[in-house]
């Protein structure tokens, strides 16, 4: 059974493409009765942060992405944090020292630079020249007297480098393309060319899913295994699978600095776990011609990466809406009232803590359920009910109350107030009769009603509001928007 990883950086806030990236890992994983292995990549102290991390681990949990071995879960090849196992890379890196498949390179960044600019200008390759390769134990030595620092550089082989991309299909690297790469900074850091492979092979992986972003990688970690196989640190070259490019506004590929790309701006808006995911699973990879919108099982029980489309996926928030507002139908009524309890219950704005009513949201939450696209939207639809007075909203009472509203509305308080309040469909007759006497269809007849109870032109259906909010806030609001 294959073993696949998610391997984050824990730098800034995590972002929809990394999402993907774990989705497609934990789907493939969970379709093969294989192994997700989650590993922490934080070996750049500079810009590694213990929130981040937590703020991984966080919501990986609230998407529902479990891991098999990893951070909190333990596993055979425990650490699972890369700071905490620099002794490995130390070891293998010395194990590539000693024979032959990486040297010392004594290059400083100016003799680089000058070299690079050189090779420009003749219309040669500007990659590293392989100054360094085969300096003789002499060259060593005088370049370690003048106090130069050394960097260790993987020696890359001489032939060309084909691999399976299981999304791509077959592609070959030319040495030009692929010069000897660093693996150790001066300082004695092993950088994420070595580290991620090592991991990789000592973790057993078998399936690496990334970004398209990591592709001129793959080549150097290809040859790095079978070094490594040489050696007898790897066991075999796990296959790699390049998740295409998502392009945000502007057909430019979507940063992860782009506001857009924030998971906590999804978390934070309400979108359901399910939805996002659903709605990401869609960015490289389709569940059928005619059908975009599924739950998460039926997700995995037909996710196969050969489906996974190797152009770029365009980025549609209108769609990620849309998708999320069917999940949201989706839940049974219970479960979509407590999925709101965060935004009810969180202080905010539109009404006190004391004034929430249960009895009230209980009532008024299957006529939300069916309206509402995002639950963070639930505290305008509802707030009417809980207020003294509903919020006042000067561009919603401009819109709606027009010449002749203060006459329709006497007529529908006069009606509402006569009306029986047992069902809903009363108090329409009572204002649809009003809006009659008046010339006005129920559209225009309702519009005024609506803003003298709720306080906006637009919410939840108008006579089930009445009737939850009551007979007698209903008519005496009606009378404040007289006064
Ligand atoms: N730590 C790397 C990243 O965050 C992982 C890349 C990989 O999947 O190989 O991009």
């Amino acid at each position: 059974p294959p073993r696949v990883r998610f391997c984050p950086s824990p730098t800034g806030n995590p972002h929809v493409g990394l999402v993907r990236t774990a989705l497609f890992n934990w789907a493939f994983a969970r379709h093969n009765q294989g192994t997700m292995v989650f590993r922490i990549e934080d070996t750049d102290a500079a810009r590694d942060s213990e929130e981040s991390y937590n703020q991984l681990l966080d919501s990986l949990r609230w998407l529902g992405l479990d891991w098999d071995e990893g951070p909190e879960v333990g596993g055979p090849h425990e650490p699972y944090r890369q700071s905490q196992r620099m002794d490995i890379y130390r070891d293998v890196a010395d194990k590539l020292l000693a024979g032959g498949y990486a040297y010392r390179c004594y290059c400083t960044v100016t003799e680089l630079d000058e070299r690079r600019e050189a090779a420009r200008a003749a219309g040669r390759p500007s990659g590293y020249d392989g100054h360094c390769r085969d300096l003789s134990d002499e060259q060593k030595a005088a370049y370690e007297r003048e106090g130069r620092e050394s960097i260790i550089r993987f020696r890359m082989p001489d032939e060309p480098i084909t691999f399976t991309d299981l999304v791509r299909g077959e592609l070959t690297f030319t040495p030009d393309n692929v010069p000897d790469y660093g693996i150790v900074r001066a300082s004695g850091a092993p950088l994420y060319t070595l580290v991620n492979p090592v991991d990789d092979a000592l973790m057993d992986i078998t399936h690496v899913l990334r970004g398209e972003d990591l592709l001129s990688s793959t080549p150097r970690q290809i040859a790095l295994y079978k070094a490594l196989i040489e050696l007898g640190v790897a066991h075999r070259i796990p296959a790699f699978g390049h998740l295409p490019y998502v392009m945000g506004e502007g057909n430019k590929k979507l940063s992860k600095r782009d506001p857009q790309a924030s998971l906590n701006l999804y978390r934070e808006r309400g979108f359901l776990p399910e939805g996002l995911l659903n709605y990401l699973s869609l960015l490289g990879w389709s569940f059928s011609a005619d059908q975009d919108v599924f739950s998460i099982a039926e997700m995995v029980g037909k996710f196969d990466v050969a489906d996974v489309n190797a152009n770029p996926a365009r980025f549609d928030l209108k769609k990620a809406e849309a998708i999320n507002a069917d999940h949201i139908r989706r839940l049974d009524v219970k479960a979509f009232a407590e999925a709101c309890e965060p935004w009810l219950r969180a202080p905010h704005a539109n009404w006190e803590p004391e004034e929430f009513d249960q009895a009230a949201w209980e009532a008024i939450a299957p006529y939300a359920q069916t309206r509402l696209t995002v639950l963070s939207d639930i505290t305008a639809n509802v707030d009417f009910l809980f207020r003294e007075e509903p919020v006042e909203d000067e561009a919603s009472w401009q819109k709606a109350m027009k010449e002749g509203s203060d006459a329709l509305l006497r007529t529908a308080r006069e009606k509402l107030a006569a009306a029986d309040w047992s069902a809903p469909e009363a108090l329409k007759d009572a204002v649809l009769a009003a809006g009659e006497e008046h010339g006005l269809k129920l559209g225009k007849a309702q519009a005024p009603v609506r803003v003298a109870v709720t306080g906006r032109t637009v919410g939840l259906p108008l006579f089930e509001s009445l009737q939850i909010l009551g007979r007698e806030k209903s008519l005496a609001r009606i009378d404040a928007a007289l006064e």
